[in-house]
């Protein structure tokens, strides 16, 4: 919150919300700030509270301190989803129900998880000073590792609906199934699957994570994620009918301290994952183009940047064709502007490909732009192209 709940026109302004949130009549707030959790339990005593994942609650004595603020469910770290001994002994420890959360595909041990929320955060905050703009460097990160090392993919900590018998085993029997930007299409295949407990399909329709999706507020009815999933899907399976049996290993292994002795990922992925042999590569290398940009900051236009080595089979872009991409790229939403780059440009070089060109002109841009931009960004698109002469008024209708 960069510390503006302490401001006090702000902290007016957050009690307020706090007060519409009680008076429409909520039944609960699911609050990561321990300051704004004492807030609540003070002033709106009727909310209940629920502790976020992101408050990354660990062990049992986190898990006791959180009760003790005021608590009434806590959502564990997604890191301890498959530690039974720890989830055990919080349960046992707490009032409080422990209620893990099933639908996190997030790398096991992410090094970019606290910054990414941190960014995240300031990212939303509508007074901020960048007005909610920056690269999101952390979704690029993981999206490479994953879409690359089938091992990960499984080593992250989703739950399958076929193991929440196991949970209950050890005192959960509450679960929270994550996915309010997702379609309704996709919200209510999750809560099918872990309802009826069994999805015969590939975890990635269920599991969020292995998109290179982010927190998007203002994509309607979820289209742009939808034309993300979709994109995604065609490069990565997760077969759940190849993972029977898959849980009980963790139910002593101790994974914290033995990852790097440990081989039983690696088997489970070699029977359950799938990556596209073309496509997969071909995104990942898209994906470290884009990072390399960053972190050389040639992406900031620093002038001691290391230049751009060449590649081969490199395609060139036209200089104007490059500045238009750039500017259009930029009336994409912020938090969408580092993921429409690496596909909108490999779009563009498929077109120039097919022209059997190896030089990506104006033509192949607005081919890309026309058929990557999710619908609800059409418009926008189409006025972009329109001011920079790139398709004429009528192509509109
Ligand atoms: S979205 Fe990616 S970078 Fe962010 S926490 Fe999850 S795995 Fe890590
Ligand atoms: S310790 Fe073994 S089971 Fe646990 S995450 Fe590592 S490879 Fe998988």
């Amino acid at each position: 919150m960069s510390n503006m709940e302490y401001e006090p026109n702000y902290h007016r302004k957050l009690i307020e919300h706090l007060q519409w949130i009680s008076d429409i009549g909520s039944d609960y707030v699911i609050v990561t700030i321990p300051f704004l959790i004492q807030i609540i339990k003070e002033q709106f005593p009727n909310l209940k509270i629920r502790v976020s994942t992101i408050a990354h609650v660990n062990s049992v004595n986190r898990a006791k301190f959180y009760e003790s603020l005021g608590a009434d469910e806590i959502t564990p770290s997604i890191m301890i989803n498959r530690d039974f001994k720890t989830l055990k002994n919080m349960q046992k420890a707490v009032k409080c129900k422990i209620v893990p959360l099933l639908t996190d595909g997030c790398l096991y041990q992410c090094p970019f998880r606290y910054y990414h929320y941190n960014l995240l955060g300031h990212s939303s905050q509508g007074d901020h000073q960048l007005g909610g703009n920056y690269i999101d460097s952390c979704i690029l990160n993981c999206s490479a590792i994953k879409f690359s090392n089938k091992t990960e993919v499984i080593k992250a900590r989703w739950i399958r609906p076929e193991d929440l018998s196991h949970y209950e085993e050890i005192g959960i029997d509450t679960f929270k199934i994550a996915g309010r930007r997702m379609s309704s299409e996709w919200i209510t295949r999750a809560v099918k699957a872990f309802s009826s407990r069994k999805y015969e399909g590939n975890l990635v329709d269920i599991i969020q994570g292995f998109t290179m999706s982010i927190g998007i507020e203002n994509d309607p009815h979820g289209k742009f994620q939808q034309a993300v999933d979709k994109e995604s899907k065609s490069k990565l399976i997760i077969d759940n009918t190849k993972l029977d049996g898959f849980i009980e290993f963790f139910k002593t292994q101790d994974c914290i301290s033995m990852c790097d002795e440990c081989n039983y990922c690696e088997k489970w992925a070699e029977k359950a994952v799938f990556l596209d042999k073309e496509q997969a590569p071909k995104y990942v290398e898209s994906i470290q183009d884009y990072l390399d940009d960053l972190v050389t900051s040639r992406e900031f236009g620093v002038d001691t940047a290391k230049p751009k080595e060449k590649k081969e089979d490199e395609f060139k872009w036209d200089s104007e064709t490059a500045q238009i991409f750039d500017k259009l790229i930029k009336l994409s939403p912020p938090q969408f502007q580092s993921i429409a780059k690496v596909v909108i440009a490999s779009l563009a070089e498929e077109k120039a490909k097919k022209r059997e060109s190896s030089m990506i002109e104006n033509e192949d841009i607005i081919e890309a732009f026309i058929e990557g931009t999710p619908e609800p960004f059409q418009l926008d698109m189409r006025e972009g192209l329109q001011k920079y002469g790139l398709i004429k008024e009528e192509l509109n209708n």
